[in-house]
């Protein structure tokens, strides 16, 4: 003999009840076959519903076997129960169990989905169930604008969308009046003449008639078994292969997921925005923290390069000597001399520096009188562009000569070549031999071209009226060689001085100090941020287990539909990650925005492509890990409970 479609032996089911569970089915025995129109019938209570829900594979019985097809559903793992939901059954429940935010096709189309029908496909066959049902003009209707009888239809087509080889329909006249029930039933009864095996659960006898057979049902225990018209056909039995299913998700199912999290965000768009906010402001602080934090640093580090890293500065240490006038008295030029003979050395260019009011041409302007060895031009190339640069010989022989920066040359000699004519600096007058190419504003904002250049010797002689020196600079030929001229500098000038009354000053470790300290600065910033990141994280964490919360009727109803475990844990889990990276899309433009808005009022800002495309990341990755617990507590709910939760 064939293997009947449904065949139980000995079925129990308990539900746990304080100390000892109680037992609502008692040994179940029952056999149906494919192509039969089957009513199960008694009256509230008696396990009905318990009953179609272990037929439906929705639920597993406490004792007792179950083979479908000649399958043991016992052994069957969770993933091949979804397949069988999806593929055998199609339910219709006494309060139809739709999707209220899903339109009627949709809800529909919903097995379809897991059974991995394209968007279109989907679409399409949805419409042709629901036009086929008389609901052509409510296709996109959602449950709360249909009728009850109309709801119950959209819960046929649905039973039908994959399929629908063993339609399970629980009470489904129970919550309509007789005309709508009259419509449904006649349906059903469509169905079964279709060659679909229907298994009808009622307490009312009356439809129960519509069925060939009617099993009766009392306390658990079948009292009844009658057929009241001779066995259709029966139909060829289905062929039962679970498919070897791969763990992972494919594209078409991603976007499906991702379509869903949108709208069941947008559904709930004020929250989503709430929860939004603490990743945007994390991802935006992040953004905006490390890009001033690295503004900072990459504009103290220019402004210090510019000062150039291959020199190292000698000043008096304030707070030695001083000479009655109150000059720090340390430094004299033949230190510089001597500094010039070190290995690796340039030039050593001693220097000393005034203010001066400078006349020329009738015209009277404030600047800076710079007393150097003629060797400065060495220190950073800065050349004359016009005449020349004094050399050793005018220094030696105190020449009264001058060079003059280009802020000099435009506010004296406007309209007349300066080569070969006088100036008087402090009423002494110096003739002009040469004019600096324009240099610019130093990083600190001073302006370099706003200056006149003397031979220090002169300039001790006629100007300054002191001969301590207020810095040599030493252009070392090589930045490799810094830490070895500055060790050899400071030998000698403790050689020469006896006494520490001085400092070496290297761009190059000051840079570095610099560096370390903004860096540090920017890892402060960058941690504050990523803790209110990892707020962010929680509260993604806690708006959907909220959300799971809410929506264990959908769940039920996705599960009763054939979504696998994996289907719920990814839709869930996709939510958390589409609010998060959306979170973050907009804390990175935040970020952005109030940098820019910073650097308007002039802070420096430095912005990094990567930390963004980091940070953004990190916020996908947080709604991943945090969206984790609540997506598996969904994923690994019971559908029995999930539906029954309203
Ligand atoms: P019917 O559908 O025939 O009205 P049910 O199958 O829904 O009956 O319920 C049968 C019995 O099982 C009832 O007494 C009910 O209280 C009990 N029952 C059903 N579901 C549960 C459950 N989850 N936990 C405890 N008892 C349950
Ligand atoms: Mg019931």
């Amino acid at each position: 003999m064939a293997e009947p479609l449904i065949r139980l032996e000995g079925i129990r089911k308990s539900y746990p009840a304080g100390d000892t569970p109680v037992e609502v089915l008692h040994g179940l025995t029952l056999t149906i076959e494919a192509g039969e129109f089957v009513a199960i019938m008694g009256s509230s209570g008696s396990g009905k519903s318990t009953l179609m829900h272990i037929l439906g594979c929705l639920d597993r019985p406490s004792e007792g076997r179950y083979w479908l097809a000649g399958r043991d559903v016992g052994a069957l793992d969770h993933q091949a129960l979804a397949w069988l939901r999806r593929e055998m059954f199609g339910f219709v429940f006494q309060s139809y169990h739709l999707i209220g935010t899903a339109n009627a096709w949709e809800n529909v189309a919903l097995p379809a989905i897991y059974a991995g029908l394209s968007r279109d496909q989907r679409q399409q066959r949805a419409e042709q169930l629901l036009t086929d049902l008389g609901l052509a003009d409510r296709l996109g209707h959602r449950p709360n604008q249909l009728s009850g009888g109309q709801q119950q239809r959209v819960s046929i087509a649905r039973a039908l969308m994959n399929g629908g080889r063993v339609i399970l329909a629980d009470e489904p006249t129970g919550a309509l009046d007789s005309v709508s029930g009259k419509a449904v039933m006649a349906q059903l009864a469509d169905l079964a003449a279709r060659g679909h095996t229907v298994i009808l659960i009622t307490h009312d006898a009356e439809v129960a008639g519509h069925a060939d057979r009617i099993i009766e049902l009392r306390d658990g225990e079948i009292i009844g078994d009658r057929r009241q018209r001779p066995a259709r056909d029966h139909r060829p039995m289905p062929t039962l292969t679970p498919p070897r299913e791969s763990a992972l998700p494919d594209a078409a199912e991603v976007r499906e997921s991702v379509v869903m999290a949108l709208r069941s965000l947008r559904a709930n768009w004020l929250r989503t925005l709430l929860t939004l906010l603490g990743i945007v402001i994390g991802v935006s602080a992040v953004v905006a923290m490390l890009a001033i934090g690295q503004g900072a640093k990459h504009d103290v580090v220019t402004r210090i390069g510019d000062m150039g890293t291959n020199l190292l500065t000698v000043r008096p240490d304030r707070g030695r000597r001083h000479s009655a006038d109150g000059v720090t008295a340390t430094l004299v030029p033949d230190d510089a001399i001597a500094l010039a003979k070190l290995e690796h050395v340039k030039a050593a260019v001693p220097e000393i520096a005034n203010s001066v009011t400078a006349r020329a041409n009738g015209k009277d302007a404030s600047t800076t009188v710079r007393g150097v060895s003629a060797d400065f031009p060495l220190l950073k190339d800065w050349q004359p562009v016009s005449g020349q640069f004094f050399n050793r010989h005018d220094a030696l022989s105190y020449a009264p000569v001058a060079v003059i920066g280009q802020t000099v040359q435009q506010s004296l000699f406007a309209d007349s070549d300066p080569l070969g004519q006088f100036i008087l600096l402090n009423n002494v007058p110096f003739q002009v031999i040469g004019v600096m190419d324009a240099q610019g504003a130093t990083g600190w904002g001073d302006d370099q071209d706003d200056a006149v250049f003397v031979p220090l010797t002169t300039g001790q002689l006629r100007l300054f009226g002191q001969s301590f020196l207020r810095s040599i600079t030493i252009a070392v030929d090589d930045t490799a060689n810094m830490d070895q001229v500055e060790n050899d500098a400071t030998d000698l000038l403790q050689q020469r001085h006896g006494e520490q009354d001085y400092r070496v000053f290297n761009m190059a470790s000051l840079l570095d100090a610099v560096s370390a300290t903004q860096n540090t600065l920017t890892m402060l910033l960058g941690s504050i941020a990523a803790i209110s990141l990892l707020v962010g994280g929680i509260g993604v964490m806690n708006i959907m287990l909220v959300s799971v919360t809410e929506r264990i009727h959908e769940i039920g109803i996705r599960m009763a539909t054939g979504a696998r475990q994996r289907n719920i844990l990814q839709q869930f889990l996709t939510e958390a990650v589409v609010v998060s990276a959306l979170g973050g899309i907009i804390g990175v433009l935040l970020g952005v925005a109030v940098g820019l808005l910073l650097q308007l009022f002039g802070m420096p800002i430095l912005f990094s492509v990567p930390v963004m495309i980091a940070a953004f990341l990190c916020a996908a990755v947080i709604g991943l890990v945090f969206g984790f617990a609540p997506a598996l507590k969904a994923a690994r709910l019971n559908p029995v409970e999930a539906l029954s939760n309203e």
